[in-house]
């Protein structure tokens, strides 16, 4: 085991590898305030990658209603289960410290890694805490699609009379859209017997070389995200890969320039933004002000990682749906929480031009710019001054091309009355 710094819970942490960086990292930031549930994303991905024969249970990337669904069936809750029985109690953060290189507070529990060496099975101990999810938790992937949970129970037959009003909802749902979060240290790699998984240095998307690859699984019950899954048909494990080929640029849509992948840019609500961060020497992010990700997971802070306590430092950030009870919320995304919702439901001017950035184009946007515009309105939010301004953002791709310009406030279209179905 090896001693590797771990920025999201504020500490050093064991790892079976020695500490590798890429020189960009392959990331993402989600927001769930506006997945509607569609699959566009997740069919977007199946049809690139995963139509052929042993891969018809595999979902590189899905959409789950969360509290009750999952992919595989409770994959989050039974790794935290797993983690509570190795260390009750235990899995609490101190969010009293923080600097810039822990901006969540220091995780005091175990992660997946060090909670693994008391996880003793007849093969000795597990490189990384986890389980193997039986088929059928693998054979439907939608279900509970839809149920919400909540105080307030209808009436069957009877219409439910009552409202619900922000900060929180009494009967809510919301959609977790996810994929491969191309971890910074993958418990997938970590737990692999045969090293047929790799970090790519240029980019640190997470692959498994098909010909090394036994299909023993290991990487499957390693993930604490389940998203290195097995095809019966080839006997190997497969996983995301990120769309590799439109990341460098390869894909001739893009012109030469690196293009989001097939999901991001299929997405219909406009919830997903993925780029290419900058990596300081020991794995914290370079300071990057105007890169769209930088800006958000470290100046307005509004995207968190998703269950930061496994340990694998994910580089998928969410941003967290408003409407969720808070204690569900933090056990999810950590002691960021609070601020992230709060900074999200009364954005100041500068994270209300970032969030137009998102699903805007395909090609990736490596630098933003804002242009101040006039003031629209102001108002309050529970008590708190807003103000709207109709600024314009500019996004640029790698090699410095406009490939974005839009303003914050939207254009209105006004049907003709006497052609209601056309615009
Ligand atoms: S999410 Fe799972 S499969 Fe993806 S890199 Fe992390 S540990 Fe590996
Ligand atoms: S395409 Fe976008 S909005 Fe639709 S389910 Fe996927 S992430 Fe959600």
């Amino acid at each position: 085991m090896s001693n590797v710094y771990n920025w999201q819970l504020g500490r050093e942490m064991e790892f079976p590898y020695e500490a590798a960086y890429p020189d960009r990292q392959f990331a993402f930031v989600f927001n769930l305030n506006r997945c509607i549930g569609c699959q566009s994303c997740t069919m977007a991905c199946k049809s690139t990658w995963t139509f052929s024969k042993g891969q018809e249970n595999m979902w590189w990337n899905n959409v789950e209603t969360k509290p009750y669904g999952g992919y595989p069936h409770h994959w989050d809750v039974k790794t935290l289960d797993l983690l509570e029985q190795a260390n009750p109690g235990g899995q609490v953060w101190n969010d009293t410290r923080r600097d810039l290189k822990g901006p969540y507070g220091e995780f005091k529990g175990k992660t997946i890694f060090e909670a693994a060496r008391t996880n003793i099975s007849p093969e000795g101990a597990q490189k990384a805490l986890g389980y193997l999810p039986t088929d059928e938790e693998w054979a439907a992937p939608n279900r509970f699609e839809d149920n919400p949970t909540g105080a307030q129970k209808g009436q069957k037959g009877q219409y439910f009379t009552g409202g619900e009003a922000l900060p929180q909802h009494k009967t809510w749902f919301f959609y977790l859209a996810r994929i491969c979060n191309h971890c910074s240290y993958p418990a997938c790699l970590a737990a692999c017997p045969r090293n047929a998984i790799y970090k790519r240095p240029e980019d640190g998307i997470v692959l498994i070389d098909q010909e090394r690859c036994r299909g023993y699984r290991k990487c499957m019950e390693a993930c604490p995200y389940k998203k290195s899954l097995y095809r019966g048909t080839t006997r190997t494990s497969e996983k995301c890969i990120a769309c590799f080929p439109r990341i460098e640029g390869r894909d001739p849509q893009g012109g030469g320039l690196p293009m989001q992948t097939r999901c991001m840019a299929a997405c219909i609500g406009h919830i997903r933004l993925q780029g290419l961060v900058q990596m300081n020497s020991d794995g914290t992010w370079k300071e990057d002000r105007y890169h769209p990700l930088y800006y958000l997971v470290h100046v307005a802070k509004v995207a968190l990682p998703l269950y930061p306590q496994f340990g694998t430092e994910p580089n998928g950030y969410y941003i967290p749906p408003r409407w969720v009870p808070r204690p569900y919320l933090r056990q999810m995304f950590g002691p960021g929480t609070d601020a992230a919702v709060e900074a999200y439901s009364n954005p100041d001017r500068e994270l209300l031009a970032v969030m137009q950035l998102f699903g805007k184009d395909a090609r990736m946007c490596f630098r933003y710019e804002i242009k101040e515009g006039p003031k629209l309105f102001e108002t309050t939010i529970r008590g708190k001054k807003f103000a709207m301004y109709n600024d314009t953002v500019i996004g640029y791709a790698r090699d410095g091309t406009k490939i974005i310009e839009t303003n914050v406030e939207e254009p209105v279209h006004v049907r003709s009355s006497q052609h209601a179905n056309s615009i």
